[in-house]
């Protein structure tokens, strides 16, 4: 038994409640099963918008902005107190290996900090208008939100959607994905156990095309928030756009990392194979591409190839460099597009010490053209390219060269190049000598193109997670 809890009860308007039928839950470091969860169906994705719906004219509708803030900044403490058992169980549950999960552990915690110390912050304004009138805004809730998380990294997309909804005052449904889904129900356990009103938020597991396609097409949802394909998130937008609601779409990327000739490669090195290879490559963020420049080119490859051939991938709970993917499906996809690598160069390979799992070997690849498959497709695995430009025109040009745009890096120390790419980025967010900004959980975040729209995280969340009204008084 991997968890704490009965993992095949889900939350549904302050109650424990089981479903007609379960789902099995596999570690993907051993490839076993580690027990199961509810298989909810729309019948429960009603009952939990019910209750979410119930909530809203309920105590949790009613209580100030300050007090929602103080819920969540218990559910905060309880988390840090229980980082150990979150971070086993997501270990366990996605593969992660322990010091990863552990850092999502805290960062779900950050999250609650953040949006609780926020709740009471976000303020409407005054309008100066005609005379004789009074006009300002209201910042409300829209009442029921959605949320449909992926198996990467639950922890902290739970901590990033469902801690700004609820600080803006909505009443949540979660649907976790189905791979893996035990910290959500943990997270359920711990917003009963810090006092959140009943229905405040409801925890639904099930499939995807189930319970998912049921909360996102949901006429009783006023908002919706998905994180996962780009397939997916295409008809979750056509779902919840038959009933004409706001849509925030987190869709992963091909995000790049610039290294121009007069970079800091010491500096740069660890950030440009760990941005890679964290959470072994499933990571929407992660830098597949490495663009660098003609002159640096062969001492990048032979450099970061000297830290590929020293990761060791293993079981999460044994912490190692790379862990599992999550799945016998991912792994088939992963290996589905390194058979299409073709005449591209195996600079280096990382080395799998253990049998089982769903392994794959983190795999450096060199002679890649901007336009192969491997340097376009969202590859979803510990695969890295590595690319090639001779001027700041062409590495722009091939940075934004893909569907996506979700973030970038840049390498180098001339201020006016990192003003100038920080503007001509296609992407949500751009870092500058750095990649990832350890988290950022202060730092909006979103993607242009098919990296999806909408902001999560910081301060912007709360306007994406609100609805402004407009007030006009005229008294004379
Ligand atoms: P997915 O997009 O299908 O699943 C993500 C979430 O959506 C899960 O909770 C799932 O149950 C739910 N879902 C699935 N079908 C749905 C539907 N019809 N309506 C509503 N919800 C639905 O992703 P996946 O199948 O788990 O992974 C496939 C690929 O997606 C991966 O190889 C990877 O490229 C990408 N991915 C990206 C991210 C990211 O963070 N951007 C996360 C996970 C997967």
């Amino acid at each position: 038994m991997a968890a704490w809890f009965d993992t095949e009860e889900m939350l549904i308007g302050g109650q424990w409640v089981r479903a007609a039928e379960t789902l099995v839950l596999e570690n993907p470091s051993t490839g076993q099963p580690i027990g199961a969860i509810p298989r909810g169906q729309s019948r429960e994705i009603d009952a939990a918008v019910a209750a979410a719906s119930e909530a809203r004219r309920g105590p949790w509708g009613r209580m100030t902005a300050l007090e929602r803030g103080r819920l969540l900044t218990e559910m905060g403490r309880l988390v840090l107190a229980r980082v150990e058992d979150l971070a086993r169980l997501e270990a366990t549950d996605v593969g992660k290996p322990l010091t990863q999960a552990r850092a999502d552990a805290v960062a779900l915690a950050r999250y609650l900090e953040f949006y609780g110390g926020a709740a009471d912050k976000v303020h409407g304004e005054t309008i100066p208008y005609l005379d004789g009138y009074t006009v300002y805004t209201l910042r409300q809730p829209h009442g029921v939100t959605g949320h449909i998380v992926p198996w990467n990294y639950p922890m902290q997309i739970i901590g990033r959607s469902v801690g700004a909804a609820l600080a803006m005052g909505n009443a949540c449904v979660l649907k976790p994905a189905e791979e893996a889904c035990l910290t959500a129900l943990a997270f359920a356990r711990i917003a009963v156990e810090a006092g959140l009103p009943d229905g405040a938020l409801n925890v639904v597991p099930g499939l995807g095309q189930e319970a998912g396609a049921a909360l996102a097409g949901h006429p009783g949802v006023h908002h919706v928030s998905f994180t996962g394909s780009v397939a997916t998130g295409v008809k979750v937008q056509q779902a919840a756009g038959a009933n004409v609601v706001p849509v925030t779409l987190e869709l992963g990327g091909k995000s790049p990392q610039l290294v121009f000739e007069d970079a800091d490669l010491d500096a740069a090195l660890p950030f440009l194979v760990n941005a890679g290879i964290q959470n072994a490559g499933q990571t929407c963020s992660a830098a597949s591409r490495i663009l660098v420049h003609r002159a640096l080119h062969d001492e990048v490859v032979e450099r970061m190839a000297e830290r590929y051939r020293a990761l060791r991938v293993g079981p999460a709970l044994d912490d190692l460099e790379v862990g599992p993917l999550i799945s016998a499906r991912q792994k088939e996809i992963v290996e589905g597009f390194l058979a299409q690598a073709g005449d591209l160069t195996v600079a280096a390979q990382g080395r799998i010490v253990a049998e089982g799992g769903h392994y794959v070997a983190p795999t450096l690849l060199t002679g890649v053209t901007p336009d192969h498959r491997l340097a376009q497709a969202e590859i979803f695995g510990p695969v890295q390219v590595v690319i090639p430009f001779a001027s700041e025109e062409e590495a722009v040009a091939i940075a934004n060269g893909t569907d996506y745009g979700l973030v970038a890096g840049v390498w180098t120390r001339d201020g006016g190049r990192q003003m100038r790419l920080a503007r001509d980025l296609h992407a949500g967010q751009v870092f500058v000598n750095n990649y990832g900004a350890g988290g950022g959980v202060e730092l909006p975040f979103g993607g242009v193109g098919k990296s999806g729209h909408g902001r999560e995280k910081g301060f912007e969340a709360l306007y994406g997670f609100s609805q402004l009204k407009t007030v006009a008084a005229r008294h004379g």
